[in-house]
């Protein structure tokens, strides 16, 4: 049988592009390894901007995410600061004009939500399936699979790779290791976070604080043998640094404290590198989310990215005649619409982490400033409050 789209990986990206083509005529099939239920890798904090969120709701599946408890976080303030240096901007919903900033969610309550909206609308997910490889064919491709130890191939027109990168190596990617990880984990503040989020970069690299229902989710970015010290760390001890090192950080009253923490959970640390398809198609296959780019996670755009290529996938796939799907033309098309939305998120991302992650004392003055005009200026501040909404095209 020839399907029109297979999508390898229904995670949140794969699933949001199944789910925006369950309304069509499409012969729309998403494969993924996991069970159904589960979530690859363990829970995690999404940042999620307006933009992405503007896509769920239109997918109509915002509401299902935040009827669960604690499940989306609008971020109201960012305080942006750096260590052992002047200069602090922050930025405000209100000031804005806006409800929030951003919004922290739940990576497995996204995830649920989706799951329940595609066996709603009939388009199941077929879990337990693992995709060993694609084989592209002249006028369509090939997936190769087993499930349950049996062998399964499935045709289609176009194939979508949304796996997280777990079939992508090779010349066809860039990669830039960042030689450090991100420790991340959940600590529960004294005082209630307000909705405030706080980014400080130092001179180990950027850290946040996220809010997130009861809690901050927290990221440290550090050199891996640190990163190992600080994860085993008794809770005390790394409450004690967690503090030290973060520092004052605004309350939504606007005055600087320095935040305090009463309990920390789910220590955990992830390599950090900068990966990124030279080419988001190739014959009869398409790259979508992580499987196109992996970025560091200090500008909170790498999922959202992902969310885009999702659903402009699918407005292409909507307008073009079905015995298009897959070919030259279409795939170019993609490729296009997609090109300047991807290399400004990767030189966003990449160039942040140039001027304000790295490890330069000369560098402390300029950042400074940077902060102190972004402050002060409306004009800077409504463009960096775009970016975070909608992501920097
Ligand atoms: C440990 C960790 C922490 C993170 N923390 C943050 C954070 O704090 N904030 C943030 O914004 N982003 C974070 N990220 C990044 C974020 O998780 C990704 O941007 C997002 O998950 C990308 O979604 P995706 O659907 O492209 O890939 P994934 O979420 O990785 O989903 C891929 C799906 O494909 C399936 N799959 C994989 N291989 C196969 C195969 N061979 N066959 C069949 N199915 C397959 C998997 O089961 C999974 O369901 C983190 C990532 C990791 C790994």
């Amino acid at each position: 049988m020839l399907h029109d789209l297979v999508i390898v990986g229904a995670g949140p990206v794969g699933a949001t592009a199944a789910l925006a083509l369950a309304d069509s005529e499409l012969d729309v099939i998403a494969l993924d390894g996991r069970a159904a239920g589960a979530i690859a890798r363990g829970d995690r904090s999404l940042a999620l901007s307006h933009g992405s969120r503007l896509i769920l709701e239109r997918l109509g599946i915002w509401a299902d995410v935040a009827a669960e408890p604690d499940a989306i976080t609008p971020i109201e303030t960012i305080e942006i600061s750096q260590q052992g240096g002047f200069g602090r901007a922050c930025l405000n919903a209100s000031e804005q004009e806006l409800p929030a900033l951003g919004y922290v969610v739940s990576y497995r309550a996204l995830q649920a939500a989706l799951d329940a909206a595609l066996a709603r609308a009939g388009r199941g997910i077929i879990h337990g399936v693992n995709v060993k490889g694609v084989s592209p064919r002249p006028a369509y491709a090939v997936v190769e699979a087993s499930r349950d130890g049996g062998s399964l191939e499935y045709t289609s027109r176009l194939v979508a790779l949304a796996d997280g990168g777990s079939l992508v190596r090779g010349s066809t990617r860039r990669r830039h290791d960042y030689r450090q990880v991100a420790l991340v984990g959940k600590v529960w503040p004294r005082e209630p976070h307000r909705g405030v989020a706080c980014e400080r970069f130092t001179p180990e690299g950027p850290m946040a604080l996220l809010p997130e229902g009861d809690h901050y989710g927290f990221v440290w970015t550090t050199s891996p043998a640190r990163g190992e010290v600080l994860r085993s760390l008794s809770d005390e001890e790394f409450l004690r640094l967690l503090q030290e090192s973060f520092g004052p950080c605004l309350d939504a009253g606007a005055a600087a404290v320095t935040p305090s923490f009463l309990r920390v959970e789910d220590r955990r640390t992830f390599p950090l590198a900068l990966e990124f398809a030279r080419e988001v198609v190739g014959a009869r296959l398409v790259l979508m989310g992580n499987a196109a780019q992996t970025l560091h996670p200090v500008a909170g755009q790498g999922f959202n990215l992902g969310v885009r290529d999702a659903y402009e996938l699918a407005q292409e796939l909507l307008v073009t005649p079905r015995d298009e799907i897959g070919s030259r033309e279409q795939l170019a098309r993609y490729a296009r619409r997609r090109r300047p939305d991807r290399l400004a998120g990767i030189g966003f991302t990449h160039g942040l982490l140039g001027i304000f992650g790295a490890d330069a004392s000369w560098l402390r003055w300029p950042r400074g400033l940077a902060l102190t005009l972004l402050d002060a200026l409306p004009i800077a501040k409504r463009a960096f409050a775009r970016a975070m909404l909608f992501g920097v095209r």
